[in-house]
């Protein structure tokens, strides 16, 4: 048994990539650990776009977080955080409970950029949960099967959106849909290069896909998108995949600007508070660093390394990030691997991105050997049957690998 009167309490908010490798980074030994989230799963958001055709389910890409932080000796509190005051170092949840700490890790992520467009809530599916994406896929399921012609409009063409998009086309040409992907800036995938655009255009040259760039979406209606032209488009399903915008959280607790990132120092320590850390999509760190997961989760590491220093006076460690090749993938049909400024594509690619999140699933799983064992034995055999074997291995997917492009360097 541990005594919590002798150890100091961290209060970890937000239970994603760097809430989760934060937490299971700290010793129950010395510190009393409470986490706190809204959902009662961590979830493997890069790859959530797959349970749209079924190749994951949902709880192929999550973790419990009760169950993980128990296997931790940690608490978990499901709650929502309505309000964070650090002057007097208390945390608020929608629950009514106020929760007190020696120490605060925000890592509280992103909310949907919405640009002042009206109706997402209420018309359109957003695209940041698990469960988000199986109501698109439901609903996807039921236009299929309707004897009418059904228009699905993708509002966005970064790689979330562009993702859905490919696994939408999974399964083969969808015979009665007609997708529309609106983008707001010139090209698809606009942080990367042309080629990466030209790619995806190649790619979808025989499905029915409408792209149209320089579009910006005025209102959503219950069964039309309005663009800013005045146009009217007819969607009997909208996604909406905006990208990432700052939680309101930070900003109502004086640790941002409005709707900035939290500045933190090179330590991720908050610019405007003591004890008090941000990791993940939340800080905005030094040097403009990308809302990657990978990013976030040497975040959530440097910070309990960092807490570890500083309760024992050694010396704490700068955030330096790394960078990692991305993988964005196209449902079985491409995948393209972005690294620095150059991007190369070929469906086997797809293959590189089931092992990276095969790998850090089990890396941010602190649950004992035989558990752990069991869920990636679990989560290995759908993807070799449902992934792998499609994709990679059967007779038309190895004909399709000679399709390797080098695309370029970024502009
Ligand atoms: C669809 C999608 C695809 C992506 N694809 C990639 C990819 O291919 N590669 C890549 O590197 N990155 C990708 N990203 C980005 C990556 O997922 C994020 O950078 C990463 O999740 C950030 O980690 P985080 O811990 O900061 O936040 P998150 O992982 O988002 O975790 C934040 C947690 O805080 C909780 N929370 C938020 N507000 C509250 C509140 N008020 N009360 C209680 N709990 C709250 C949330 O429930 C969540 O569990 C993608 C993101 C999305 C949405």
């Amino acid at each position: 048994m541990h005594d919590s009167r002798t150890r100091p309490s961290v209060l970890i908010l937000g239970g994603g990539f760097a809430g989760l490798s934060c937490a299971s980074r700290l010793s129950s030994r010395r510190f009393a650990v409470c986490l706190v989230d809204q959902k009662p799963h961590f979830e493997f958001l890069p790859n959530i776009h797959e349970i749209l055709s079924g190749v994951k389910s949902t709880a192929d890409v999550q973790l419990n977080l009760a169950q993980q932080m128990s296997a931790l000796g940690h608490d978990f509190t499901q709650a929502a955080i309505q309000s964070i005051a650090p002057d007097t170092k208390e945390v608020q949840l929608h629950n009514g409970t106020v929760l007190g700490y020696d120490y605060l890790v925000i890592a509280l992520g992103a909310v949907d950029a919405r640009y002042g467009v009206e109706g997402i809530d209420t018309n359109a599916f957003s695209f940041k949960s698990a469960q988000q994406c199986d109501a698109i896929s439901h609903q996807l399921n039921e236009l299929a099967l309707s004897s009418q012609s059904s228009r699905v409009t993708i509002v966005g063409a970064g790689i979330t959106g562009v993702e859905a998009l490919g696994e939408m086309l999974r399964q083969g040409k969808p015979s009665n849909l007609q997708i529309t992907m609106l983008e707001a800036r010139d090209r698809l995938l606009p942080q990367s290069s042309a080629g990466l655009d030209t790619y995806i255009r190649s790619l979808c040259e025989h499905y029915p896909v409408e792209f149209r760039c320089n579009e910006t979406v005025d209102r959503i209606r219950k069964k039309s998108v309005l663009l800013r032209s005045g146009e009217s488009l007819r969607s009997d399903l909208t996604i909406w995949t905006g990208g990432p915008s700052p939680s309101p959280l930070l900003a109502q607790a004086g640790l941002a600007e409005p709707s900035a990132w939290a500045p933190v120092d090179d330590y991720l320590h908050s610019a405007h508070a003591d004890d008090v850390f941000i990791a993940g999509d939340s800080a905005d760190v030094p040097g403009n660093v990308a809302k990657q997961a990978y990013h976030a989760i040497d975040m959530g590491e440097a910070v309990a390394h960092n807490l570890q220093a500083l309760v024992r006076g050694s010396r704490m460690m700068r955030y330096r990030p790394s960078p990692k090749p991305q993988l964005i993938s196209f449902g079985g049909i491409g995948c393209i691997m972005v690294a620095g400024k150059w991007a190369a594509a070929a469906p086997a690619l797809s293959a590189g991105k089931e092992v990276v999140f095969e790998v850090a699933m089990a890396q941010l799983d602190s649950q004992s050997a035989p558990e752990k064992v069991s869920e990636l034995v679990r989560r290995g055999k759908r993807a070799s049957r449902k992934l792998l074997l499609p994709t990679v291995m059967s007779p038309t997917a190895l004909l399709r690998q000679k399709d390797f492009q080098l695309l370029g360097p970024n502009d």
